[in-house]
């Protein structure tokens, strides 16, 4: 066995803390990767607070990790040791289910195994996550990245970077649309980049005045301050697609508002209570609402190669593994600018 560094939630209320497990060799079509940067999503916050389901705890977080390749099996044929090497949200999946046949693995009908809070396809033995200094992931489920682009900025790709980039491919978000994008955290600040590299038209709804500036220079087209009447009335019947990332409860009905007739909703972000949501907000006017999970392993590869093409990476404040505490009280009050990063060298 291979003894890991981490730091984990011993409870769902306890503060992440120095923890050490062990992790399996690495076998025959297995990678090992040290970790170098490991993203920081609003779910790690979600789950080890139990707000979704009953976690697994000891629960080490983080699912947006990139290092490089340390040692492979003797069958491994796409890495070699020295690699740079990525893994998000997903390490297996059943491999047979229809979801799974279609490269959709994050929609495996027999249970994708998360990279944290979850079991191996034996369904017994849990997985921990990247907020650690080494991963053994199988190969199909490791990705490539580009060492053109900035390694502790690629990190969040593997998140918030394919839940937004893949809805927006879904829908056939482009050239034409508007489309805004509900939340400027980690997940919306992504939804940007990708809507105006897409052709879209980039409006950023969001509680926060402060954050116009940054919604700009992101390339966002425009922005609307949720909280301004005003600003909310001019907006009103005048979106295409809203892309919601809001990671607390919100009024879906008043958003939907703001979409034309035969408008889409799509629901990314993952409150832990249920939405309500009266008929005549989606009657009135055709509109629909829908959701998307992350991205299968090969549209993931493909979000990171158009990356590298374009030059597209997050926006992010590295940290170290001691301030996790503290980003994550920013990030409840919406001060994320616009994902935090955690530098596994101060683990
Ligand atoms: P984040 O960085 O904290 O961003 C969330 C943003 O939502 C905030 O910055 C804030 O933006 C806005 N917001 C927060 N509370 C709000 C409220 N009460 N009303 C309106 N807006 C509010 O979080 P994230 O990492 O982007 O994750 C967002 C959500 O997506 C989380 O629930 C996460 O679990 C979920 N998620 C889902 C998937 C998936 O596969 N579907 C994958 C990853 C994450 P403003 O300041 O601009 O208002
Ligand atoms: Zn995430
Ligand atoms: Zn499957």
């Amino acid at each position: 066995m291979i003894t890991a560094k981490a730091w984990a939630a011993q409870t769902p209320t306890s503060e992440l803390a120095p923890w050490q497990f062990e992790r399996r060799e690495v076998g025959a079509h297995d990678v090992q990767f040290d970790i170098q940067y490991c993203g920081v999503c609003h779910s790690d916050l979600h789950q080890i607070r139990n707000d979704w389901f009953e976690g697994i705890f000891p629960m080490v977080p983080g699912h947006e990790i990139v290092g490089k390749v340390v040692k492979v099996g003797a069958h491994v044929k796409k890495f070699k040791v020295g690699d740079l090497a990525a893994v998000g949200c997903l390490v297996d999946s059943c491999r047979t289910c229809s979801s799974c046949n279609d490269g959709l693995e994050q929609y495996c009908l027999n249970g994708a195994t998360g990279t944290y809070n979850s079991r191996e396809q034996d369904h017994k033995t849990p997985t921990y996550g990247g907020y650690s200094n080494t991963i053994v992931v199988n190969e199909d489920f490791v990705l490539h990245i580009s060492d053109k682009l900035d390694l502790t900025a690629t990190a969040p790709l593997l998140c918030a970077g394919i839940t937004t980039y893949s809805p927006l491919r879904h829908w056939k978000v482009g050239k034409g649309h508007k489309l805004a994008v509900l939340g400027l955290g980690g997940l919306g600040h992504m939804a940007v980049k990708f809507g105006v590299a897409f052709g879209a038209d980039v409006t950023v709804l969001s509680t926060s005045p402060k954050k116009e500036a940054d919604a700009k220079k992101l390339g966002a087209h425009h922005f609307v301050v949720t909280t301004d009447p005003e600003q909310v009335k001019k907006a009103k019947g005048s979106f295409d697609f809203i892309l919601d990332t809001v990671s607390a409860e919100h009024d879906l009905s008043f958003y939907l508002s703001l979409l034309k007739v035969n408008g889409s909703l799509i629901c990314v972000g993952l409150p832990s209570s249920p939405f309500s949501l009266p008929a005549f907000s989606v009657v009135g006017g055709r509109k629909s609402v829908a959701g998307s999970s992350i991205g299968g392993i090969a549209e993931t590869q493909e979000m990171l190669d158009f990356c590298a093409e374009k030059g597209i990476v997050s926006d992010i404040e590295l940290i170290a593994m001691k301030d996790i505490q503290s980003a994550y009280d920013r990030m409840i009050k919406g001060d994320v600018r616009y994902r935090f990063v955690i530098d596994m060298a101060t683990l």
